[in-house]
């Protein structure tokens, strides 16, 4: 087998297109390699080997020693020098690069080969001493804490020591000859903690190395990362094995970060930010804030140090014409990093960049419009996830804010929360309920978990390509980061800006877009639904087969939809219009009536109110199809509570509380769920459903009369299960319909149907196809019933059938396809064998989640209704199903 795929001077064994045995850093660097731009020579070992280890007792396939060598060798030739080499040293770093990137979550060595002899060639080379003990001090903390679990804290505190005797306090204050007092220092404490030495042998080096990093798949902390962006643990790491280039010899040398395009706004500006005289980490690291590569980054965030773009103009215009062949032959925004060294420009990495929702979108569309993608193309490069973010609100430009200071705007959208210090306190302040603020000096990888809960992130220090800015993004978490005047205080818990002082649990605002830190919450806004987003779903609309309804009652629900682009109501639950103190009060009057007369008295009441609701929603949907769905309530959710609630409907029905509270006992339930319900409510008294259909037509009658506009009610049945009840319940509708007509002298087309949210009328779709015009599927309850699992009371427990892979994804949130699905699919079937045009759709959550959406357009439903806020997505999702 081979194991080992080796790149540089112009060549490569791999491709991009090999990620996944490769990972995204390896394929890249392999595809950048052939492609002629300057990369260090080096080789990858595979995922399969890491799965090997892994799986293994942490050894090794056969053959991959003799591959190895013959890779260390290749990188020697094209380098022009050797590992352990006294003259001429090769050094190297080790890198995880998986599948899909986890910033900063597995294991990396650099400077790798040097040792006592080695560092003299470096000297050599360099003509550095300083530099070149620096490197040696850097590769064994390194490789100290990173392969030889020496922890961190040793190496520090050494520093400081030595800081301490030499009466100094920064790291520029220390000489070579303190740098190299400093590796004997650490190779002995290193000794001292293992009782071994630290190893010389370059080859033993770079083993250790790549031992470390295979093995850094399974840390804590890459786990955690994996769960949250839900990457299987069977994918692995490969492992990068690459000549070093130093971007801190000297300051004719450099390191940084830049994409093809603006990150946050999508704008097509080259966008990056470096260090002089630095290595690779710090600038992620955000420890030195950096410089921005073009005059125009300089001018956008107001810094005063000069942009690349003038003090190395030529390197700068090599930059450029890299950034102008990675993104012609990728034909997607990459993220790149470089070095710089002596004066030659070397690309270490390329990737496809993160970038917010807006930026998405718009590097989406201008690509389109620039001819490097099509329509389809840009439509499917958005995640509908990502489209998510932009549909939530800003700050309100009109609202009051005190600003308390700016940072850089690192990730868009607007937060308020509680402020906490630490990533752990987040975590216990979100279990309690609290929304919160992080707040930190630096992010480090550890944060993850804290970040992930958090409303949004604010950092003092780091640029926009520092770990809390990438890691936001990824998100989708505001984020402001290195607002430089802020100073934290962790013991205290607080932090003070230009003279005030905030703490722990005090509220404030962050503004991604802006960079503003806001004392006390803000009022937000919705975005504007034009320019590209309005472009894209025009694309969206183009291709997808799926209609896009919504589930809405009110009025504001329907408008909101309308502007988000439904094309109709999918799911009008009726029982929600009576929530309003005003109607409530005969709601609960007509449960608890004892007749049937005392019921039509409260029903007479509900009546006018409820023909208003419906001539609303007809009004606001201008002919478009609205299904309406009669009363579903578990009784229980309508039953007074208080004593006061008691007395006001025993005043309303006139009958004692004695009568009311008996009443309630009478109607309690153990499993309202499965009781009293849907359809058997309207079974048991036809006069509610009678009542609501008579205002269902009347009110259609009116707006047609008033509008000319075709109203087609779909009056839909819920929770049936036999063929009777649908027969039953369909000739109270239609006999309310025809009354409403006769006495009107007008009348309206309608359809009558039912939800399929039970098993039995899943099964007995064929026959309940015969009365039924369409089906709705309603997947709450139909994975409730199906799984067995209450969907209001299984969060707790499903987190456990989560975590031990029993249903990957939340059944509720996104369709359990192997069960619920074929439950879908047969009721699909069975019902069109009876009536080929039966209208199908879906109103469960699962109408806006995209997998189901899939699903959806699988069995070609004809629609699915979805919250107002998601409708956009699914219009995205449908589009995305059939490409
Ligand atoms: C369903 O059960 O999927 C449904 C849409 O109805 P409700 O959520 O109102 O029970
Ligand atoms: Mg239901």
């Amino acid at each position: 087998s081979k194991w080992v795929y080796t790149f540089g001077d112009g060549k490569a064994e791999g491709r991009a297109d090999m990620k996944n045995l490769l990972g995204g850093k390896g394929a890249n660097l392999a595809e950048m390699s052939s492609l002629g731009v300057p990369v260090p020579a080096g080789f990858t070992i595979t995922t399969e080997v890491c799965t090997h280890f892994t799986q293994n007792d942490r050894t090794y396939p056969a053959g991959l020693e003799e591959q190895v060598a013959d890779g260390v060798a290749q990188v020697e030739k094209v380098m022009g020098a050797r590992f352990g080499d006294p003259d001429n040293p090769l050094l190297v770093s080790v890198r995880s690069g998986a599948r899909a990137s986890m910033p900063g979550m597995m294991d990396t060595v650099l400077n790798l080969g040097l040792n006592d002899t080695t560092v003299k060639g470096l000297i050599r080379q360099s003509n550095d001493e300083r530099f070149a003990y620096d490197s040696y001090r850097r590769f064994v903390q390194m490789y100290g804490d990173v392969v030889l679990g020496v922890e961190h804290h040793h190496f520090e505190e050494l520093i400081q020591d030595l800081k301490d005797d030499r009466g100094v306090d920064l790291d520029t204050d220390l000489s070579a000859d303190d740098w190299k007092d400093l590796v004997s220092r650490f190779k002995a404490r290193v000794e001292e903690e293992l009782g071994r030495p630290f190893p010389e042998d370059p080859q033993e080096q770079l083993w250790g190395a790549i031992g470390a990093v295979f093995g850094s798949w399974m840390n804590n902390r890459a786990v955690t990362y994996r769960r949250l962006h839900d990457i299987p643990a069977e994918w692995g790491t490969a492992v990068n094995v690459q000549a070093m280039v130093f971007g801190n010899m000297g300051e004719d040398c450099a390191t940084g970060v830049c994409f093809t395009r603006d990150p946050s706004t999508g704008e097509n500006v080259f966008y990056g930010e470096y260090l002089v005289n630095a290595q690779g980490e710090d600038v992620v690291a955000g420890i030195r804030t950096p410089q921005h590569l073009t005059i125009h980054g300089k001018q956008l965030h107001g810094s005063d140090l000069p942009a690349m773009e003038e003090t190395m103009p030529e390197l700068f215009n090599g930059l450029c014409d890299v950034r102008a062949k990675l993104e012609a032959h990728y034909k997607d925004m990459q993220d790149m990093e470089f070095t710089i060294q002596s004066g030659k420009l070397w690309m270490l990495q390329t990737r496809t960049g993160k970038r917010t929702s807006k930026a998405s979108l718009k590097i989406a569309v201008d690509m389109c419009r620039e001819g490097l993608i099509s329509e389809t193309e840009a439509v499917d490069r958005i995640d509908p996830a990502q489209l998510d973010q932009l549909l939530h609100p800003m700050l309100d430009p009109e609202a009051e804010k005190d600003v308390l200071t700016k940072g850089l705007p690192a990730s868009p959208g607007a937060a308020s929360g509680k402020v906490v210090f630490s990533a752990d306190e987040a975590e216990d302040w979100v279990k309690r309920g609290e929304k919160v603020i992080l707040v930190r000096v630096e992010t480090s990888p550890e944060d993850i978990g804290g970040m992930h809960c958090s409303e949004g992130i604010l950092t003092t220090r780091g640029g926009m390509t520092s770990h809390a800015a990438v890691v936001a993004r990824g998100m989708g978490r505001p984020c402001v980061a290195g607002a430089g005047d802020i100073r934290v205080d962790y013991k205290a818990k607080t932090f003070t800006v230009r003279g005030r002082t905030v703490g722990e649990g005090d509220v404030i605002t962050l503004d991604g877009s802006k960079g503003e830190v806001i004392l006390g919450s803000v009022a937000t806004i919705q975005p504007e639904l034009t320019g590209d987003f309005a472009t894209l779903m025009e694309w969206v609309d183009g291709i997808r087969r799926l209609r896009v309804r919504a589930n809405a009652e009110t009025p504001e629900d329907a408008a909101t939809a309308r502007k988000f682009g439904a094309e109709g109501i999918g799911l009008c639950r009726t029982e929600h219009m009576f929530f309003d103190p005003k109607r409530i009060i005969h709601m609960r009057q007509m449960i608890l009536a004892d007749d049937e007369a005392g019921r039509r008295k409260a029903l007479d009441k509900l009546l006018p109110y409820q023909r208003q609701d419906f001539v609303e929603l007809f009004e606001i949907m201008q002919g478009l199809p609205v299904t309406v769905r009669l009363l579903d309530p578990p009784l229980h959710e309508f039953l007074p509570a208080t004593d006061e609630e008691i007395d006001d409907v025993a005043q309303a029905a006139e009958v004692s509380p004695e009568t009311i509270r008996a009443a309630i006992t009478r109607l309690h339930e153990t499993n309202p769920m499965l009781g009293w319900r849907g359809c058997r409510l309207g079974v048991s008294f036809p006069e509610i459903y009678e009542m609501q259909a008579r205002a269902i037509f009347e009110a259609a009658v009116q707006v047609h009369k008033d509008t000319g506009e075709t109203v087609v009610p779909e009056v839909m049945i819920p929770l049936v299960s036999s063929k009777k009840e649908v027969d039953l319940l369909r000739a109270v509708i239609d006999t309310a319909a025809k009354e409403v007509f006769d006495a009107t002298g007008a009348s309206v087309d309608y359809i009558v149907g039912t939800m399929i949210e039970l098993p039995r009328a899943a099964l007995r779709a064929a026959e309940i196809a015969e009365t039924a015009h369409f089906f709705s599927f309603g997947t709450n309850d139909l994975t409730q019933t199906t799984l067995g699992m209450s969907r209001d009371d299984s969060g707790p427990f499903l987190q456990y059938y989560r975590e031990k892979g029993i249903y990957e994804k939340d059944p509720f949130a996104s369709l359990d396809i192997n069960g619920v699905g074929e439950l879908v699919e047969l009721a699909a079937e069975r019902g069109r064998k009876t009536r080929p045009d039966i209208k199908l759709g879906i109103c469960g959550e699962h109408g806006g989640d995209p997998a189901s959406i899939g699903f959806c357009e699988k069995n070609k439903l004809d629609y699915v209704s979805c919250s107002p806020f998601r409708v956009p997505i699914a219009r995205l999702a449908a589009a995305q199903a059939v490409l």
